[in-house]
């Protein structure tokens, strides 16, 4: 790794100066041309210089990983395994490094940093193993002689696209088990998290990963991202997995369908969470207000809508009004805070936009005041706001489910409060957006539990807990606008990345063919109960 002084920032670290990784080789773009990401904390920090890669770029890495498939799949899964364990053990070693990088460069906190990359551990430490369990199955014949079987088989090349917010986590659940599998990939990590992306390929490189089975291309969504996706319709790829928007999912589903690909979509949400009038409501406020604004809003599973049964709602209102008054935020490299900037700058715009829409529809803005400036900031704010991109929390009042505020993702520190008279109004309010990723409720009483488990449309439900929050070895995703129902992590996500292969092998020396040559019982004369019961 190559690594440039960075004179403007010298507290914060070094510039990484990256490359693509392509068939094992740290390669400049075809162009030569190259983007920088910067620390939305402080811009004068310059993380990394990255190329700029063009189509040309991303067809070398898809055949350079096409290459590389045949003796990638017949390595060994349990010696693709081992070498997911050292990429386990090396994210174990670098963690602090890693975690640090994360916050400097999309600005998470520390300790959402150090989750970030302990949940990449956990991914490897859960697959590492599944190499010796890529079970197939043995299946009864219908004929004598003849045996069947099953055979998990990687898919081929797969192509992976990232969001920013997760730069490490994301990637590690898809690049993960695909490997494990035996697929070889073309992955293009964000260019908001670019520097993430980089370190990442030097694990895999150490990790013993052999050259083509992962290559990395930088760039842009519309240049590079674009590219990859085109590779699909040139036939190089024969898996994608995307996380990210829910437009950019669409587009990438529709290109993969007409060529009969199964992509793992994993995209937005307008994640609700309900308050029943029975809840802890100082539990509830406490899940409301991390689920709301940690990360400032910029979780896939996020809070979107808050539902309050309106007995509470009053009562709810005021405490989480207080508390958000009292949330810290600023530069997280510089001391405590709940949530640190917008992670690039196309969100503050969207989020900027956002009270527009919020006005239009009618609603009530409770609070929030826009960007935070030196002359406009929450107090405690740390560090200077006009060095990074800073949103103060919102929160938009009398929200009714079919205003624009409340179905669609704004992905900042926005949320909606809307009322409901009972639990049949607080599902039906749930449910009543076009997305289906995550969802929780606060109550103590079992039968809401049990409706809200039975009749809520997302993939991922909490009880009395945020609406975020992944563990390695539970499926995640969503369905509806939130993704095409594939699932991430765990036992599940290992369906997106092999094929069934049904095998029989006849050792009756003929010719059997099923249905047809099969013995089945002859038909026979039943026995007449009604004469054998009869009275004399
Ligand atoms: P985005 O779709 O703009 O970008 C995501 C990735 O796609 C980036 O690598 C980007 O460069 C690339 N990209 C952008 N345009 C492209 C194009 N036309 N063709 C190919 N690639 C393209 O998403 P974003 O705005 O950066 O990220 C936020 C979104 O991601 C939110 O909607 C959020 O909910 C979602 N997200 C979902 C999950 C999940 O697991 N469901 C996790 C994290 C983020």
């Amino acid at each position: 790794m190559k690594l440039t002084d960075n004179d403007q920032a010298k507290d914060y670290g070094k510039t990484v100066y990256g490359y693509n990784y392509i068939d094992g080789q740290e390669v400049e773009a075809s162009n030569n041309k190259r983007f920088n990401s910067t620390n939305p904390s402080y811009n004068k920090d310059l993380v990394g210089s990255f190329p700029l890669s063009t189509e040309e770029d991303v067809e070398n890495a898809c055949i350079a990983a096409k290459n590389a498939f045949k003796e990638w799949k017949n390595t060994p899964a349990p010696i693709r395994g081992g070498i997911i364990a050292n990429i386990g053990d090396l994210l174990t070693k670098n963690k602090d490094v890693l975690a640090k990088i994360i916050t400097r460069e999309i600005g998470k906190t520390p300790k959402e940093a150090m989750g970030s990359v302990q949940e990449a551990i956990d991914t490897a430490h859960f697959f590492q193993s599944e190499g010796r369990r890529l079970y197939g199955q043995t299946v009864p014949s219908e004929m004598r002689n003849k045996e069947l079987y099953t055979y998990r088989r990687p898919i081929g090349v797969t192509g992976v696209i990232t969001a920013g917010n997760f730069p490490l986590a994301v990637p590690s659940w898809k690049i993960i088990p695909a490997l494990l599998c035996g697929n070889t990939i073309v992955w293009k990590p964000s260019d908001d998290a670019a520097a993430v992306g980089y370190l990442f390929g030097k694990i895999l490189e150490d990790a013993g990963v052999p050259k083509g089975v992962v290559n990395i291309i930088h760039g842009t969504g519309a240049e590079a991202g674009d590219a990859l996706v085109k590779m699909v319709d040139k036939g190089y790829l024969q898996k994608f997995s995307f996380t990210g928007s829910t437009a950019v999912g669409r587009h990438i589903g529709e290109v993969c369908g007409r060529n009969l690909l199964v992509p793992s979509l994993e995209l937005g949400g307008k994640n609700p969470l309900i308050v029943m009038e029975d809840a802890d409501l100082d539990l509830a406020v406490h899940g409301a207000v991390w689920s709301s604004f940690g990360t400032a809003g910029q979780r896939c599973t996020s809070a979107g809508n808050i539902i309050l049964h309106k007995d509470i709602a009053q009562t709810f209102k005021a405490k989480f009004l207080e508390a958000v008054k009292k949330i810290k935020i600023g530069n997280p490299l510089l001391g405590e805070v709940l949530y640190g900037p917008m992670l690039a700058e196309r969100f503050l715009n969207t989020f900027m936009k956002h009270y527009e829409i919020g006005k239009a529809d009618g609603a009530t803005l409770l609070y929030g005041n826009g960007q935070i400036t030196k002359e406009n900031k929450p107090e405690g704010f740390v560090g200077d706001p006009e060095s990074g991109l800073y949103a103060w929390p919102v929160i938009w009042d009398n929200v009714k489910i079919d205003m624009r505020i409340a179905q669609e993702e704004i992905f900042g520190p926005v949320i909606t409060l809307l009322e409901v008279n009972n639990i049949e109004e607080a599902m039906e309010v749930a449910n009543g957006t076009p997305y289906g990723l995550s969802s929780a409720i606060y109550t103590n009483n079992p039968d809401y539990m049990y409706k809200f488990k039975n009749e809520i449309g997302a993939g991922m439900s909490s009880i009395n807990n945020s609406t975020t929050g992944a563990e390695a070895h539970l499926p995640f995703g969503g369905n509806g606008a939130s993704g095409n129902n594939t699932r991430e992590s765990g036992i599940w996500v290992i369906d997106s990345y092999t094929r069934w292969h049904a095998v029989n092998v006849d050792l009756s020396g003929k010719l059997q063919l099923a249905q047809m040559d099969t013995q089945y019982v002859e038909e026979k004369t039943l026995t007449d109960f009604s004469t054998l019961l009869a009275s004399k």
